[in-house]
């Protein structure tokens, strides 16, 4: 039994056929039940008036006639034909009966049509006082009306079975055809694994809910596919990123070994070079660090922050760790809702980039303005700018537009902003020419939050 119920969990083909057949089962059952009833009402109805125009056609007969001879056998005529017991009485005398009644005896009855047993069988009786002391008494046995309902509810119950069968198989291979494409995506889904995120299951057949959910996981594949080739990507720049630094570290400290202990040159040489590989390695670590933070969608503490504010404040510490550059800034009240430390960093990595891929004696500047619903802060360079085909992979990251022309950066600044940015509602924009300069737009929706949809510039 256990195992029956596990099998039809385990089948959704199972379930829905049985579930189907109960509702066609139940459905004829029903429609059964209303014939035979509907059946055995009309039947009872007809008996009933056979009965009721007996007692008057012999009533009529006998009134006809002054002297009425009551064992005329045409009087009990009709009873043959029309399957009626007929009995007359004369001052209670049974005087005649209807042949087909042979030993049996009616019970005296007056009164209208009712139902009686008589030897076991249902039979329908009605007596009648026709006057002159003539009592009339007529039967029918329903005999033939039973066995036609039996005969019709058998009928009946093989038709239900039959076609609840007749259901059940031909619904079975029907619903197993259907579902078989569940049976295909089910294997491929087991086969599918790291190493074969590639694979993907054929379409085929008509646009229905399994072709939609067979395209949907392709789909989910080949975003799952993306992700794991960036993060293989990710990983093998972030190592490649440490090793630098770490066989600096390593080569020094074998120099170190070796001779460093008696040669003051190489002692400093090491210290220092050493000194700035940790930094690096540090630097490195810690935006990766803040980068995992920030992709696992922290909570925000937002505030009001006025963009004017931190704008100024961000361009005049540029403008005092770049002494060749000019940074200038033209702003208005703009607030946003924001957290301002995360906000600052995205901006200050802006800032940054345009200072350092500046030209020499180059210009930065900051503007702020509003568009829609949103607080839009322009940092414009007039640096190397950045070649056309190298803007769709800009923000990706560690990505560098020409690693002969780099500084010290690891290529995760603009992912940062942009991942910073998008976390606050906003976007990143860029514009560029090359050798001309950049203009990188920092859009982000104004305070108070604007209506959802409203949003929808981006
Ligand atoms: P990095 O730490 O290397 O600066 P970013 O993610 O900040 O990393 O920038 C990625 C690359 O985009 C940089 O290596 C640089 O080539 C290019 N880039 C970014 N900002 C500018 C800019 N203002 N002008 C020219 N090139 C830029």
């Amino acid at each position: 039994m256990k195992k029956l119920k596990n099998y039809i969990e385990s089948s959704i083909g199972i379930r829905l056929t049985l579930y189907y057949c109960a509702i066609l089962l139940t459905t004829l059952v029903l429609c059964g039940f209303v014939v035979i009833f509907g059946m055995n009402f009309a039947l009872t109805k007809e008996a009933n008036s056979k009965i009721k125009v007996a007692i008057s056609n012999i009533q009529n007969s006998l009134q006809s006639e002054e002297n009425p001879n009551l064992n005329d056998p045409e009087l009990v005529d009709q009873a043959g034909s029309l399957e009626l017991w007929i009995q007359i009485y004369k001052d209670n005398k049974l005087v005649s009966k209807s042949p087909n009644l042979g030993n049996i005896k009616l019970p005296f009855y007056n009164g209208p049509v009712k139902s009686i047993l008589i030897n076991g069988q249902e039979v329908l009786i009605s007596g009648k006082d026709i006057g002159n002391g003539i009592f009339v008494e007529v039967a029918h046995p329903l005999k033939r009306e039973k066995h036609f309902l039996a005969v019709l509810s058998g009928l009946l119950i093989f038709l239900m079975m039959g076609a609840t069968l007749f259901a059940m198989t031909s619904g079975y291979i029907s619903v197993t055809n259907t579902l078989r494409p569940l049976a295909i995506l089910t294997k491929k889904v087991k086969e599918i694994n790291t190493g074969k995120l590639d694979e993907r299951i054929p379409l085929s057949g008509p646009k229905d809910e399994l072709y939609l959910l067979a395209q949907a996981f392709n789909e989910m594949l080949e975003r799952l596919e993306k992700g794991f080739k960036s993060q293989q990507e990710f990983v093998a720049a972030a190592s490649h990123d440490l090793r630098t630094p770490l066989s600096v570290i390593k080569s020094y400290n074998d120099l170190l070994k070796r001779w460093g202990k008696d040669d003051k040159k190489i002692l400093e040489e090491s210290i220092q070079t050493i000194a700035v590989a940790t930094q690096r390695m540090e630097r490195l670590v810690n935006d990766l660090l803040f980068l995992a933070r920030v992709e696992s969608k922290p909570r925000i503490n937002f505030v009001k922050v006025n963009t004017k504010e931190l704008i100024e404040e961000i361009a005049k510490e540029a403008q005092a760790l770049s002494q060749t550059i000019t940074v200038t800034f033209s702003t208005c009240d703009l607030y946003v809702n924001a957290d301002e430390d995360y906000l600052r960093r995205a901006l200050w990595a802006l800032v940054d980039n345009a200072i350092k891929y500046n030209k020499e004696n180059g210009e930065v500047k900051i503007l702020s303005r509003e568009e829609g619903n949103f607080a839009v802060i322009d940092i414009i360079d007039t640096g190397i700018g950045i070649k056309e085909e190298a803007l769709p992979r800009l923000f990706e990251k560690f990505y560098r537009v020409d690693s002969s022309r780099q500084s010290s950066g690891f290529g995760l600044g603009l992912s940062l902003s942009k991942e910073i940015i998008q976390l606050h509602g906003g976007d990143i924009k860029v514009k560029s020419k090359y050798k001309e300069g950049s203009t990188f737009s920092v859009y982000l929706p104004l305070y108070p939050p604007a209506i959802k949809g409203k949003n929808a510039i981006l």
